[in-house]
């Protein structure tokens, strides 16, 4: 006998819990007559109403406003307990339950989900711990190690002060006189800066992190979330096309897939490196701008994520979802990476901003494990208790608290004063965006042998990059086919003539 699902009618009532007679109409003056009179300033319900509506929106984000969202499961398969002593990565077939936030970056909330963008691609995984999360993007490079230069960054990539609109000529403009982002560039003008769906997106920390065990001991890592789906896009026709036709279809693919039962799921994969070999690695590996080639570190298996559950409401579950760098668990620490350390700051900071100073507190932010931080009291929306007439000040001996022994940020390699320190300094000192021959290694490699190796996608790179440029200031243009020629002679020559092709075409 299958059961019937007893639906009860909600009965309705004001905000404070009274039950209320009729919520399609105002309360007004009646003699009696089936006509209504004056309105009546005691009618609650409409004053409520209306001013809850003028206050419906939060302050959107600067960057990464247009999202989609799901709930869904991180399992173990592969242990890395030698690594961490991080348990929510310890142990196969251990489950965390997480939340995702899949984003691009420049438009606002409203804007098409298909376009050519960075995806932010953030995950919080509620641990007995406390939360972990992770902060990442759909490419594996970002474009700028100095951090002073983000607001800048971002900027140019959104509308003009003046005239509101995107802008290809301050865009370029940011990117030809701070030559680091050539690597990020190369990855968003590729095909996988049209995805197909946020399904078949990665996510990469881009940072390194270190994993940090009991005793100490750590190695620096970089993450890699591999779609299970694929990598597919769309060509830049097709992105332009749904961008008019269909601007949500990202948001209703996934929406669609999980509710169908076809979860999308991603590979974790970690590579990892020593401190000793971080010393003497080619590569900088506080420097964001650059990868660590998979033959020098290879990809280590360590668990899959799956998106299950849809977001009952998007506002509760995803706008008022906030992820930071600086939220890790026992075992997982930053790097001495200057971005990373001022995104530590500025993640928070914005949620701050956003959504109050108590946004943890908020269900789709509050951590499974205990919480007990009594010196974080009061403020706007404190919902939990606020930790009722327990000491608001430290070191009380009327109510002792007691500390974690857990290695956390104090880690070795965090300037601590030990021999590796002493290269962290140094190497942080000797730190700068200064753009040199080596900022061209890796996008000339990914040039070369990877869009290379692929048929078509050395084209479309160039298709992609002119049909861009070609919307710039003419005067900018040479130096851009100049900073193209530093990846490779044959593309800076290929993106002149497809350029002036265009320029020609629209003459
Ligand atoms: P590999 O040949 O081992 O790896 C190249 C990687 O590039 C692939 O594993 C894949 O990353 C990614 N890729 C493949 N096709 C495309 C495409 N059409 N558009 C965008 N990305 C693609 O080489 P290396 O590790 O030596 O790296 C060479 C270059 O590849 C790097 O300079 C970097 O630009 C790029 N790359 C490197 C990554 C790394 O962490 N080493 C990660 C991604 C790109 P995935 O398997 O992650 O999908």
């Amino acid at each position: 006998m299958g059961s019937v699902p007893v639906t009860k009618t909600p009965v309705y009532t004001l905000a404070e819990g009274s039950p209320y007679a009729d919520a399609t109409s105002v309360q007004s003056f009646t003699d009696g007559r089936p006509v209504k009179g004056l309105m009546l300033l005691q009618d609650t319900q409409l004053i409520e109403t209306l001013a809850h509506f003028n206050r419906e929106r939060i302050p959107e984000r600067v960057v990464h406003a247009r999202a989609v969202g799901a709930w869904g499961e991180f399992e173990v398969t592969h242990d890395i307990s030698h690594l961490t002593s991080a348990q929510f990565l310890t142990g196969i077939g251990t489950k965390s339950k997480t939340l995702a936030r899949i984003s691009t970056v420049g438009l606002e909330r409203g804007g098409a989900d298909c376009v050519r963008d960075v995806r932010g691609w953030a995950l919080k995984i509620f641990t007995e711990e406390g939360n972990q999360d992770f902060v990442f993007n759909n490419i594996p490079v970002f474009f700028i190690r100095d951090p002073v230069k983000f607001p800048s960054l971002n900027r140019s990539h959104k509308r003009h002060p003046a005239t509101n609109l995107p802008d290809a000529s301050m865009f370029w403009d940011f990117h030809v006189n701070n030559q680091e982002s050539i690597h990020a560039l190369m990855h968003l003008f590729s095909e996988r800066g049209t995805p197909k769906s946020v399904r078949h997106t990665n996510g990469y920390s881009q940072h390194t992190y270190k994993l940090v065990n009991k005793d100490g001991s750590f190695v620096y890592v970089k993450f890699h979330f591999i779609s299970n789906q694929g990598n597919a896009t769309n060509t830049a026709a097709e992105a332009t096309h749904l961008t008019g036709v269909d601007p949500d279809n990202h948001t209703r693919d996934l929406y669609d897939a999980i509710e169908t039962g076809n979860f999308p799921s991603w590979t974790l994969y970690i590579q990892a490196m020593t401190p000793e070999q971080a010393e003497t690695y080619r590569w900088n590996v506080f420097d964001l701008t650059q990868v660590w080639p998979h033959a020098d570190f290879p990809l280590i298996q360590v668990g899959k994520l799956t998106f299950n559950k849809n977001p009952s409401n998007y506002f509760a579950d995803i706008e008022q979802a906030a992820f930071s760098p600086s939220t890790n668990v026992p075992g997982i620490a930053p790097s001495a990476d200057p971005v990373l350390q001022a995104r530590m700051f500025a993640y928070p900071d914005a949620a701050r901003y956003r959504l109050g100073v108590n946004y943890q507190q908020l269900p789709c932010n509050r951590p499974i494990a205990p919480v007990y931080s009594p010196y974080q009291r009061d403020g706007f929306g404190a919902i939990n208790g606020n930790y009722g007439g327990d000491p608001n000040y430290v070191r009380s001996s009327l109510k002792p608290v007691s500390f974690s022994t857990s290695v956390r940020d104090g880690a070795p390699g965090f300037a601590v004063g030990g021999a590796h320190d002493a290269w962290v300094n140094g190497t942080i000192l000797g730190y700068s965006s200064e753009v040199t021959d080596e900022d061209f290694v890796q996008p000339r490699a990914f040039w070369n042998d990877v869009l290379g190796k692929q048929p078509g996608q050395q084209e479309s790179f160039v298709s992609n990059i002119a049909g861009n440029l070609v919307g710039a200031a003419p005067e900018l243009w040479e130096g851009v086919f100049e900073m193209f020629s530093r990846v490779s002679p044959d593309l800076g020559e290929a993106i002149r003539g497809a350029v002036l092709a265009k320029a020609k075409e629209q003459a």
